[in-house]
């Protein structure tokens, strides 16, 4: 890398490439070089990571406050009068309805640092239970399941580097060469080395192409599958009775669940052939070590927990996991995914993933934060049920790195309830959709603006650096949570310094689950990232989970026995497709970003509806015909794509794009009741000539 570029990383998703930024003269203040020494990408970077410096342009960002005036439009203010008008507002609403009814809403993008004092300040200065994030839409699923199976959730208990030494990988549900394409390279090596690649997606997708078996079930369905290879698994005598017995509890249950879905009921429930099903069940009980990774295809459905428990009883059962190259592993999809749900963000937790019902953890954060545990609210409302309440039991809220208008579910509804408020402040770089619909606007700093840690999808902390200073009139999201501490009378706790933030989420976490007390800055740098736990600093840190002992109280893997159930909205004769969503290689979420930089908006600048030859010959649509969906709760009208990679009874759309492009228009809001994920990847609609 050249000597005068600064060593730091992508902006987007979760795996955090390493990059390097350059300084130079031009519309863009740098550039984005290469950082082949970083292990995770070496160098490579997808188009997104490739053109992030485009985000920098001044012409691109806010670089001033904005606040909704007497007429209704919003207007450039001074930082002064910006915070006056949220602090004010905050105040009278705690007064008029309680605490409760002040709401914050964080996101799975904010740096670790970030996550932590938001957390805080809502719990401290605005003393409110109201408080989730939008990575509740993302992993919660998996997380909850994950949590009940090990005692910990992380993302993947094992380096990226053990998947291409794995015998069989399983990937369900996610597509990386389009979503995050670096990450292709470990399944490249896995088949090189003679490692067997399954992938289970409804489409045929570029990640499917390359796959040694693709089982294409119908969306909603893959617990079903698990559960059916898993009944092949004891059928033929492939289960790790010595695993079972030494590292596991609850087997038995879980046996006779399984037991009980018969493959030719699978095939009938799945759509998956009987001898594409069996041969998977082969290649993955022949494998030596076995991994099985979940993204948001099995995850973000009301039965997504259970779904994610049905694919860990499968890795238990065959004795694949707490062991190298074996084992379930999350595909984590947001930049701060893990490190966001890790701090206290979220409606039920406290730093260091300790729970905020407990009251050991109460004492512990209190008595770093300086307060009575007693003082410290209980849990909130989670993210769909914060939205849904908004302008009836919640009447005020801050939004900071999120854009629930575009992201949540039955999104026309959540923008509905996002107008109904008295009053909104949003914290963001761009005027996003949710930030056009606030009474004031921060402009705050960027990636490449600021330095922070973030903690990738492996469970690696790292260290995101600075190489730009912020255009004038923009401050970070640190020193609006400095300031408006002090203005609501919290005058100290609030830094503004990310490293001294860091410090005290080190002694906040330590003890905890996600235990960060023995990292810091200097080490992560020196060391490429850091693995948590890393309880000390002569620790070296934890790349492997669960080799010795799981993270439950008696450190054995816990079973638990799941059944299939349809979908909360399954086709009947007026809605007789399934809809499922997903992402484009050229956009990153809600598109706030990618769709403001030119080269990734030409290339993929609106949304498209993919359906099979014979469903657009029934309908009499060509290729790039306008059709229109309809669901229970919108209609869009995009250009067809016709493709026969995807089955004749699903469509898929995109969901980058807003309003009425927008995907997450028909997206069912039903809740897992564990996880409480919308069942953002299946529901009902049907397709109309537009
Ligand atoms: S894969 Fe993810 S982290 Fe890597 S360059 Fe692309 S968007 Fe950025």
């Amino acid at each position: 890398m050249s000597e005068s570029a600064v060593e730091t990383h992508c902006p987007y998703c979760a795996l955090q490439c390493g990059m390097g930024l350059r300084r130079v003269a031009g519309a863009e203040p740098v550039e984005v070089v290469e950082r082949a020494g970083f292990p995770v990408n070496l160098g490579a970077l997808c188009g997104k990571g490739a053109t992030a410096a485009a985000v920098l342009r001044p012409g691109v960002r806010l670089t001033s406050p904005l606040v909704r005036s007497a007429d209704g439009e919003l207007r450039q203010a001074s930082w002064a009068q910006a915070l006056e008008r949220i602090g004010d507002a905050l105040t009278t609403t705690a007064r008029t309805h309680g605490r409760d009814a002040v709401g914050v809403f964080g996101g799975g993008g904010l740096t670790n640092e970030k996550a932590y004092l938001l957390g805080k300040f809502a719990r401290v200065v605005l003393g409110t239970s109201t408080i989730d994030y939008n990575g509740r839409f993302c992993m919660s699923s998996a997380a909850a399941a994950g949590t009940r199976a090990f005692g910990v959730d992380r993302g993947l208990p094992f380096p990226l580097a053990d998947i291409p030494r794995a015998g069989c990988v399983v990937l369900v549900g996610g597509n990386p060469a389009e979503t995050m394409p670096p990450f292709v390279r470990y399944l490249r090596e896995l088949r090189e080395n003679g490692g067997r690649l399954i992938v289970v997606d409804p489409r045929r997708t570029r990640t499917a192409e390359s796959a040694d078996l693709h089982l294409a079930p119908r969306p909603g369905t893959d617990l079903a599958l698990a559960l059916g290879l898993l009944h092949l698994a004891v059928a033929e005598g492939r289960t790790d009775e010595r695993f079972i017995a030494e590292r596991t509890t609850g087997w038995e249950e879980t046996r006779a669940a399984a037991m009980a879905h018969w493959p030719e009921h699978v095939e009938a429930v799945t759509g998956v052939p009987l001898p594409q099903l069996r041969r998977a069940a082969a290649v993955f009980c022949d494998a030596t070590s076995a991994m099985v990774l979940t993204a948001r295809g099995p995850e973000q459905h009301a039965k997504g927990t259970d779904t994610v428990s049905a694919w860990i009883n499968l890795c238990l059962a065959t004795g694949n996991a707490g062991r190298p190259y074996a084992g379930y592993g999350c595909l984590t999809g947001q930049g701060n995914g893990q490190g966001g749900r890790e701090h206290g963000q979220k409606a039920d937790q406290l730093p260091g993933y300790r729970k905020l019902d407990d009251p050991v953890a109460r004492a512990h954060v209190a008595a770093v934060w300086g307060v009575d545990p007693a003082a410290l609210p209980g849990p909130g409302r989670s993210a769909y049920e914060l939205l849904d309440a908004l302008g009836q039991e919640v009447h005020a809220l801050l939004v900071m790195g999120s854009n629930p208008a575009v992201s949540a579910p039955r999104s026309a509804r959540i923008a509905d309830r996002l107008r109904a408020l008295d009053f909104l402040a949003v914290c963001d770089v761009v005027l996003s959709e949710t930030a056009a619909l606030a009474d004031v606007v921060l402009p705050v700093t960027q990636w490449a603006e600021e330095t922070g840690t973030l903690t990738n999808l492996e469970g690696r902390v790292i260290l995101r650096r600075k190489a730009v200073d912020p255009p004038e009139g923009v401050r970070s999201d640190l020193e609006v949570l400095h300031r408006l501490a002090r203005r609501l009378g919290h005058p100290d706790g609030f830094p503004t310094d990310p490293e001294e933030v860091f410090a005290e989420l080190r002694r906040a976490s330590a003890g905890g689950t996600a235990d960060y007390a023995g990292i810091s800055y200097r080490r992560i740098a020196a060391e490429d990232g850091v693995f948590w736990p890393c309880p000390s600093p002569g620790h070296p840190g934890t790349p492997r989970l669960f080799l010795e002992r799981f993270g439950t109280e008696d450190g054995r893997a816990r079973f638990t026995p799941v059944q299939h159930r349809p979908a909360a909205e399954e086709p009947d004769t007026e809605f007789p497709l399934r809809l499922t969503t997903g992402r484009v290689l050229s956009q990153y979420q809600s598109g706030a970003q990618t769709r403001r930089v030119p080269a990734l908006n030409s290339a993929a600048p609106g949304p498209y509806v993919e359906l099979h030859p014979q469903l657009a010959e029934r309908l009499g649509v060509r290729e790039g015909e306008p059709v229109a969906v309809v669901s229970r709760r919108g209609r869009t009208v995009s250009p067809a794509r016709v493709s026969s990679g995807i089955r004749p009874d699903t469509v898929f759309m995109p969901f980058h794009w807003p309003g009425e492009l927008g995907a997450n228009a028909h997206t069912n809001p039903a809740l897992d009741p564990v996880s409480r994920m919308p069942e953002f990847k299946v529901c009902a609609v049907r397709l109309e000539r537009a």
